[in-house]
């Protein structure tokens, strides 16, 4: 029998990766806000329409790159944020496996316009299912704007399977939020349909959590902080009575990303034991640091998921510390003098 084995060509590579990485519109929003989170952006605009069916667009003041770093930026296993796999256990940066943009563009047609600091001029790329269909110099601000249209326009089941533009809207505004609440220092807008859905000025994290999530939250936030050898914990719990009948307001963050993680979610929901109605979902905004050696996210292309060394011991202090903030919220009202 002859052989049978070929290497698949990378554009087939590409969009087999994309099914991973891109599900929907709002996954794109993700990988594209974190690039400008990780090139140093201190403001990063998005604007969508139709739910980014039709058009998604990320514009930041970040780093910028050169024409030949633009056009590496689309081949897959093309990153500048790790060299070796033991930079994996030091990571800085949301990105590391350099394959978002490859896996976009192998399934939307792409335009991208960049500039460094030293440049003079900038580069204009446009990309359609992995193929760079045109480089040219052009005239742009330093940092880095990518639009993203036309997704899944090469594979007809996955577009089909698209939500409608208002169901697709609700998830992109899921991520947009996920990545403002935990980068504060960082300012955004959202624009959806020609209309401003957010202005998020430079913040610490209350004032970030109450631009995201509305004034309202203001008075519902009851501030969490504990340190250990282990872990440092901030961030804010919700008042017991403002528990919602949905999780849509539980956020969990690890070393600066969102990340979902049942076990932990249960410390936090069983530090709310007795206090809480029947099917109420206590509200909750954590920011938990660890030795970056300690956890792995490399688990899921989308990295929402991650292994901690010392799961049981965490579970612990994070119960523990959002008890005892409630404690302190509910026995000694008295003593807040900010009232
Ligand atoms: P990763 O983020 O995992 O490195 P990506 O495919 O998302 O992979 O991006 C590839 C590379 O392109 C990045 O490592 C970075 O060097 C560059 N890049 C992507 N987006 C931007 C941006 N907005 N500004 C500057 N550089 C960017
Ligand atoms: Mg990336």
């Amino acid at each position: 029998m002859s052989n049978i084995i070929q290497l698949l060509p990378d554009h087939v590579a590409n969009q087999i990766a994309a099914g991973e990485v891109v599900q929907r519109p709002a996954s794109v929003v993700k990988e594209l806000m974190e690039n400008a989170v990780d090139a140093n952006a201190t403001l990063v605009s998005l604007i969508i329409k139709e739910g980014g069916k039709t058009l998604i667009q990320v514009v930041d003041n970040g780093s910028g790159m050169t024409d030949t770093d633009a056009r590496l930026s689309f081949e897959r296993h093309a990153t500048s944020k790790i060299k070796a796999a033991e930079d994996l256990f030091h990571l800085h940066t949301k990105g590391f496996r350099g394959e978002a943009l490859a896996s976009i563009a192998a399934v939307s047609h792409v335009d991208m316009k960049t500039k460094t600091e030293v440049e003079e001029v900038g580069t204009h790329l446009m990309v359609e299912g992995s193929h760079i269909t045109q480089q040219e110099p052009c005239v742009t601000p330093i940092g880095t704007s990518i639009s993203v249209k036309n997704l899944f326009f090469n594979i007809p089941a996955r577009r089909n399977f698209l939500k409608s533009a208002s169901v697709e809207h609700k998830h992109v505004i899921d991520e947009f939020q996920r990545v403002a609440l935990v980068h504060p220092s960082v300012a955004f807008k959202f624009i959806h349909n020609d209309s401003e859905l957010f202005n998020l000025p430079v913040a610490n994290f209350r004032h970030r959590i109450v631009g995201v999530m509305g004034s309202k939250m203001n008075e519902k936030l009851v501030p969490v902080k504990e340190e250990t050898d282990l872990i440092q914990l901030y961030g804010f719990v919700g008042k017991p009575e403002f528990a919602k009948k949905s999780r849509g307001e539980q956020f969990f963050f690890v070393n600066d990303r969102f990340i979902k993680h049942p076990y932990l979610h249960h410390a936090v929901s069983s530090a709310f034991e007795g206090l809480l109605k029947d099917k109420a979902y206590p509200t909750y905004f954590l920011y938990l640091q660890v030795n970056p050696e300690s956890i792995d996210i490399n688990i899921h292309p989308t990295k929402t998921e991650v292994k901690f060394d010392n799961e049981h011991a965490i579970y612990s202090i994070l119960r523990s510390s959002v008890k005892h903030s409630l404690g302190q919220f509910n026995v000694s009202p008295v003593l807040d003098f900010n009232k």
